[in-house]
């Protein structure tokens, strides 16, 4: 396909923020696109080169941009950024600047191109970035430059998300979201939606059933639901296996041989970091290869207990790393086996994951079983509850023993039942922050006040408004959020975002997080959960808690379903107060 052609879809894509009409245009896109373009295509709208999993940085800042459309445009920089400044994104700027003469790059070649640019290392990186650049922006049109410079600078800015694409592949072969069952689950299993959307044209619906999981390709992680009190746990799963909770970083580890790779709960690779872990899975995992998932913990070797979340935290750094592994240790509190030696084990049982993952785990500092408790005892899983709150934990994990690993999916396979604070619900909210109003009174001269923030709502791939949040954050933290939201101001209200009420700046979903409040009410000023003329949902005295959560992307925020669920729990529990 000629990246023209693809320029002529993005246009449009970007004239809509109707999510149906998305998935349309995207449904054409495919079913346009070749076989071999199908991937690219896809990591390239969604401002990529792979799969999130293996992100491969452009490593193209404005900087570079503006010194290679100089060098493109044969304009002085002075010229170009006085043009920036009036437009504010060096994509309209390019387009101004490139002549229109047609051009009949291919979009195989522009992607191999800004690979090219992305990998490029070693001396003289930079000239050579912005001599490979300048290259390619004298070989397209204005338009496609357009695009050409918003891809790598993330400006893109069209609203898709991963189920609207899933959603679109199925429209491209079907006209209909049938297939999207097949398509998500593939997706969960391999977390690489190119991989998926290549093998789907290809071959077809019924070849993305041989996806399976496979070590070193992070699988989307199993997540859990939350109960009310034990005996809730009991009704909906009988005898289980009761765990503690564990507040540390949920960590998804492949082995093969002696390489061990660890991701986050996002899948973000996070191996550089915890090196003392993935040493520790190289001496005492008895298998070849194998993918576990567990909780790493700071703990002291002194005594030998874990110490608190904000400790651990410590280790969250890009620097100072060995400094940290010595000064903070952490071990691994392994809970779940997917995979070992050739075999995929997330159609077994839990209990018998558990116990197969228990046996292959040799003695040592570094990795650890996570002991459970197999009961139907409402008494004793309260007793389990309240030996962990006592020992400084969060709470329990419920978990039915005969469940499979589902990828992706939160259901009451797990259970979370967390301590209760009087006067809080008793879970936080994770919310994306879209929007922020400039400070009045003291926070004026930070210039942001309060935030805007939004839950996902998953169905419509959307975020709605729950709370305007000005509570929480310290003087420095409010100006480090205003260092992190400007570069991602939009003029209007992002296409993904759902609202009523309008911020003094609108900036890109992007950043989560995590809030405390008193309870859930309905309010007409906010769009999670409303529908028509209802009124939505908010919450209300919301603060925040810590800072930003970079462990989730947007679409791992608290979704509106579970919105509904806390809505419909807090109001029994006050029922059961009475
Ligand atoms: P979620 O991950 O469900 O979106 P969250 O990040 O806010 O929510 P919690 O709701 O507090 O986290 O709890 C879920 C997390 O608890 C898991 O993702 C995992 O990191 C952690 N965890 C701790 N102990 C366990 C355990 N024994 N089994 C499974 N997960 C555990």
């Amino acid at each position: 396909m000629r990246f023209a052609k693809l320029v002529d879809y993005l246009a449009k894509l970007e004239a809509t923020t109707k999510r149906l009409e998305m998935t349309h245009i995207l449904a054409d896109l495919f079913k346009e696109a070749s076989e071999e373009d199908i991937a690219p295509i896809i990591y390239l709208t969604q401002e990529r080169l792979g799969p999130a999993f293996a992100p491969i940085d452009f490593g193209i800042g404005e900087a570079l941009a503006a010194e290679a459309l100089a060098k493109a445009s044969g304009k002085d920089k002075d010229a170009i950024k006085k043009l920036y400044k009036q437009h504010g994104d060096y994509g309209l700027v390019a387009e101004k600047l490139i002549s229109d003469d047609a051009k009949k790059l291919t979009v195989a070649q522009v992607f191999e191109r800004l690979k090219q640019i992305a990998t490029t290392s070693g001396e003289g990186t930079v000239a050579t970035k912005t001599d490979l650049l300048a290259e390619l922006l004298g070989k397209v049109s204005g338009r496609e430059a357009r695009y050409v410079l918003r891809i790598p600078l993330g400006r893109l800015r069209l609203g898709i998300g991963d189920p609207t694409v899933m959603e679109g592949l199925s429209w491209s072969k079907t006209g209909d979201k049938t297939l999207r069952p097949q398509i998500e689950r593939a997706y969960n299993v391999c977390s690489d939606l190119g991989k998926v959307a290549h093998i789907f044209k290809t071959e077809g619906v019924d070849a993305l059933a041989k996806i399976s999981v496979a070590v070193g390709n992070p699988v989307r992680m199993a997540l859990a639901e939350r109960a009310k009190n034990a005996e809730d746990i009991v009704t909906r799963l009988g005898k289980c296996a009761i765990e503690s909770k564990f507040d540390g970083f949920r960590c998804q580890v492949h082995k093969q041989g002696a390489s061990v790779r660890i991701f986050s709960r996002n899948l973000e690779e996070t191996t550089a970091m915890f090196t003392d872990i993935a040493e520790g899975i190289r001496t005492q995992i008895r298998a070849q290869t194998a993918i576990l998932e567990g909780e790493a913990l700071s703990y002291d070797p002194e005594t030998d207990e874990f110490h608190p979340f904000q400790v651990t935290m410590q280790r969250k750094r890009k620097y100072d790393l060995e400094e940290m592994t010595v000064k903070f240790p952490l071990r691994l509190v392994a809970f779940d086996l997917l995979y070992l030696d050739g075999k995929d084990l997330t159609g077994e049982g839990y209990a018998a994951r558990h116990a197969t993952l228990a046996q292959l785990i040799a003695p040592g500092e570094r990795v650890q079983i996570a002991q459970h408790l197999v009961t139907q005892d409402a008494k004793e899983i309260e007793k389990y509850f309240m030996q962990a709150i006592t020992g400084g934990l969060e709470g329990i994990m419920a978990k039915r023993l005969d469940s499979r690993y589902q990828a992706g999916a939160r259901n009451f396979n797990w259970i979370k039942l967390k301590r209760s604070y009087q006067g809080h619900l008793s879970d936080t909210v994770d919310g994306v922050v879209v929007g922020y109003l400039r400070g009045r009174g003291m926070r004026a001269r930070f210039g942001i006040g309060a935030l805007l923030v939004a839950v996902y709502d998953a169905k419509q791939d959307k975020f709605a408004t729950i709370a305007k949040i000005g509570t929480g954050f310290s003087d420095a933290e409010w100006l480090q959020m205003r260092e992190l939201l400007d570069p991602i101001k939009t003029e209007h209200r992002h296409a993904r975002v759902d609202a009523v009420l309008a911020p003094d700046v609108w900036v890109e979903p992007r950043y989560v997080i995590e809030m405390q409040a008193d309870e859930i009410t309905r309010s007409p000023i906010h769009t999670a959960g409303k529908i028509g003329d209802e009124p939505g949902y908010a919450l209300r005295f919301p603060r925040v808690k810590g800072f930003i959560r970079a462990d989730k992307k947007p679409e791992d925020a608290t979704t509106v379903g579970e919105i509904l669920k806390m809505f419909e729990k807090q109001g029994k529990a006050m029922r059961n107060d009475k």
